[in-house]
């Protein structure tokens, strides 16, 4: 008997049977198939959409953010390229560790995964889920969140995401974690007036939107955390390329991004990362490789 040896780690680093995942996988609902444009809540409706936004909540002096979190510049930069490369949705997982005394979530690294398109969902594909978490626990790190994308729409979750989101914040509560965050990078929102993405950290509350009936998410005021240039980044970017050349739906670098701003889609995708970064490093050569590495693909 071959058994297919789909294992994963959990976040305690020990090896388990894919089958303990089994629901488990990483799975969204994505809009690729669909017609539908997204809708924002606005009304009461009683039947279950989805595909309907939620807005994210922010905490407050009473509503207090369960832990708070730190984002490395570097993570960032990953899943922004990520996003800028897609029509369709990506996904991908989140490595970092959790500082008890200080209550601190601090995310070191974005791992991108490739996504398979079953009709009406886009999941991780599990292989590449188990490669990521390797490469995570390999740096000593644990799995603490996963990331998609907006191509096109705001980086509020969809009722779908909401449930995927909860599924994962209980299971990695069982396990005695618990910090488990979602992102969510829109890097091509038609009502974003500027070339930097939308990026949205959040996690899912137990209280109930009785509108909606789901559970409300909230998103954490993260802090970016600026460390020094990784070249293992150019590899990363180099490994996106190659496989954005062979995307069906990858979005087409050299043209266009809006008319009024005449600048191309790679131009716009590196402006966004230049917010993350920092004004120690040589600024110019890095776009400048992150640039040859991608216009190279497109031509
Ligand atoms: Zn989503």
């Amino acid at each position: 008997m071959s058994s297919r040896k789909r294992r994963i780690r959990d976040t305690t680093g020990e090896w388990v049977d894919l089958k303990v995942f089994e629901g488990k996988t990483i799975e969204y609902t994505s809009r690729c198939n669909q017609e539908k444009k997204p809708k924002i809540m606005n009304v009461c409706r009683n039947s279950y959409d989805p595909f309907k936004l939620v807005p994210c909540l922010s905490f407050t002096d009473e509503k207090k953010a369960p832990f708070k979190v730190e984002l490395n510049n570097i993570a960032l930069i990953v899943m922004d390229v990520h996003a800028h490369i897609s029509k369709t949705e990506v996904i991908g997982m989140l490595g970092g560790i959790y500082d008890e005394n200080n209550a601190k979530l601090e995310i070191v690294m974005a791992v991108p995964c490739r996504s398979m398109s079953t009709g009406m969902q886009c999941e991780m594909d599990p292989v590449s889920q188990t490669h990521a978490s390797d490469e995570i626990y390999s740096k000593c790190l644990k799995v603490v969140g996963w990331y998609h994308s907006h191509p096109t729409f705001s980086p509020n979750p969809s009722i779908r995401d909401i449930e995927t989101q909860i599924k994962f914040q209980e299971w990695f509560s069982k396990l005695g974690g618990g910090q488990f965050v979602g992102i969510i990078v829109s890097p091509y929102n038609r009502l974003n007036t500027g070339n930097e993405s939308e990026v949205r950290c959040l996690t899912i509350s137990q209280d109930i939107c009785p509108q909606l009936n789901c559970n409300i998410p909230y998103q954490f005021d993260y802090q970016v955390i600026y460390s020094i240039w990784d070249d293992d980044l150019v590899n990363r970017f180099q490994v996106l390329a190659e496989q954005y050349s062979t995307y069906n739906n990858q979005v087409t670098l050299s043209g266009l991004y809006k008319q009024s701003t005449g600048i191309s889609c790679l131009q716009k995708m590196l402006e966004s990362i230049k917010q993350y970064i920092s004004n120690t490093e040589k600024k110019e050569e890095i776009l400048n490789m992150t640039f040859n590495i991608f216009h190279e693909k497109t031509m």
